[in-house]
């Protein structure tokens, strides 16, 4: 992309209404609009970040042999009275009524219609396990909607919901997703803690939330620091086996790490004092058993291998994908602005060429946009006709994770600069070897 053709309106000036940095570097780097409280409109750079997201998820979820679909953002207000939830969901679901006066809701989550889905589909134990899910906008009236996409009302969410004939196969499908979890954010470049939740009021122990460390954080934790020092990285995980997706659950979660909610300072105080740590953390995402809680109710049954009809053991999975661009920033920054995780950045490569018109550098800096583009990559080339200073400010802002610098002084030797956004440091190579460098 060049960026006199691209849609990029950076502001000079910290955004007033921002109160915390992921919001204002949002804004500042013309990656978000807000158009009502709580409500987005994702411009090209920001909207770029959501897609990179969105395939991390999508891969991830394939990975771990889930389904993908979609389903819509309104629903049936009936469907939610079946499972009671009409009534009690409260304030936070957006009511509406069409022309016939039938009342609908823009879905805050997707329980509900997935399990009416299944009802009318599946009918024997053969078709079991099953995992659907989709990435979809979610409407939820948060009476204090605030810092950005982090706590929208309108947001995207990644939801999925398992499917399974027992309770044993149910806790796989959490196990399995808790794995597909784990990789998904450190692709995105994060460390995300599986915490212990609060099961609501179906209780039990299944339930975790995966928080980000963070100043900003809504949610105050309290951890085993040895928690931080596990990763999951490379591994190949089958995820059909019940051993192994068990295994990693066990590593990840044997060691303390609750939030605010589940916090038991009798627990706690069994953690070595050194290791003992108080924070504040960003909920990414939440996995759930609950067992019959929608199948009973809602009658979503399968005959079993002996012809009786039982109803399926499910949970729902989620992950914030909107929320989780405000999280990767507040993780991901320095003075000058944002430093994208390799993972998730919207460009590869910024390429800077400081003297605009001038004929060997703009065909030096064509050259090079065209090879990068050849080898798969995306970069951003600034061919703005204005001064250098400017042009790394805004490079620095949107924190693409390389730099290529390319001026005639430089080029008489055949050298351009090659810049780290996350580390600084500038190299002089020659066009060639920094291209080989990104690729
Ligand atoms: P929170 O505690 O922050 O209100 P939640 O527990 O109500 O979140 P879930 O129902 O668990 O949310 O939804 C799954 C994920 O969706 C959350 O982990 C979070 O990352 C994201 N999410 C929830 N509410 C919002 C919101 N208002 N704006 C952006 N993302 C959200
Ligand atoms: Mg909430
Ligand atoms: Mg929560
Ligand atoms: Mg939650």
């Amino acid at each position: 992309m060049r960026l006199s053709r691209y849609f990029l309106p950076v502001l000079k000036e910290d955004p007033k209404e921002a109160q915390i940095v992921s919001h204002r570097l949002m804004l500042r780097a013309g990656m978000i609009k807000q158009q009502t409280a709580g409500i987005y409109s994702w411009l090209p750079l920001g909207f770029k970040v959501l897609r990179r997201i969105e395939q991390i998820v999508h891969e991830e979820q394939a990975r771990a042999g889930h389904i993908p679909m979609l389903m819509p953002t309104l629903q049936p207000a009936d469907l939610w009275r079946e499972s009671g939830r009409y009534d009690d969901y409260g304030e936070e679901m957006l009511r509406i009524k069409d022309r016939n006066k039938r009342d609908l809701l823009y879905g805050p989550t997707n329980e509900e219609m997935i399990t009416d889905i299944f009802r009318s589909h599946v009918g024997s134990y053969k078709d079991l396990p099953l995992t659907l899910y989709h990435i979809q906008w979610k409407f939820r009236d948060e009476i204090r909607p605030r810092f950005g996409v982090m706590r929208g009302r309108e947001f995207l969410m990644k939801d999925g919901y398992n499917f399974d004939l027992t309770k044993e196969d149910a806790l796989h499908a959490y196990n399995r997703h808790l794995v597909s979890y784990l990789r998904s954010y450190e692709r995105m470049g994060l460390q995300a803690i599986p915490m212990r939740a609060d099961g609501g009021p179906i209780g039990g122990d299944y339930t975790h939330e995966f928080l980000v460390l963070a100043e900003t954080g809504e949610s105050e934790v309290f951890y085993d620091s040895q928690i931080t020092d596990l990763t999951f990285g490379d591994r190949d995980i089958d995820y059909d086996s019940v051993e192994e997706c068990q295994a990693v659950l066990e590593e990840f979660t044997s060691r303390y790490a609750r939030t605010d909610e589940t916090h038991d300072e009798a627990v706690y105080a069994q953690v070595p004092e050194e290791r003992r740590r108080t924070a504040r953390g960003i909920e990414v995402g939440q996995i759930f058993y609950f067992g019959t809680k929608y199948s009973e109710p809602m009658g979503a049954m399968v005959r079993n291998s002996d012809g009786a009809q039982v109803p399926v053991h499910m949970g729902s999975h989620g992950i914030g994908v909107s929320r989780l661009l405000g999280a990767i920033i507040e993780a991901n920054h320095d003075d000058k602005g944002i430093i994208w995780p390799e993972g998730v950045t919207p460009f590869h490569v910024g390429i800077v060429n400081l003297k605009q018109g001038d004929n060997s550098t703009d065909a030096a800096c064509d050259a090079i946009y065209a090879e990068l583009q050849a080898r798969g990559l995306d970069p951003l080339y600034d061919d703005r006709d204005e001064r250098a200073g400017a042009k790394f400010a805004s490079m620095d802002l949107i924190g693409l994770p390389w730099r290529i610098t390319v001026g005639p002084r430089g080029l008489t030797s055949n050298k351009v600069e090659l810049t780290s956004r996350r580390t600084g440091q500038t190299e002089e190579v020659s066009p060639q070897e920094a291209i080989a460098r990104i690729a």
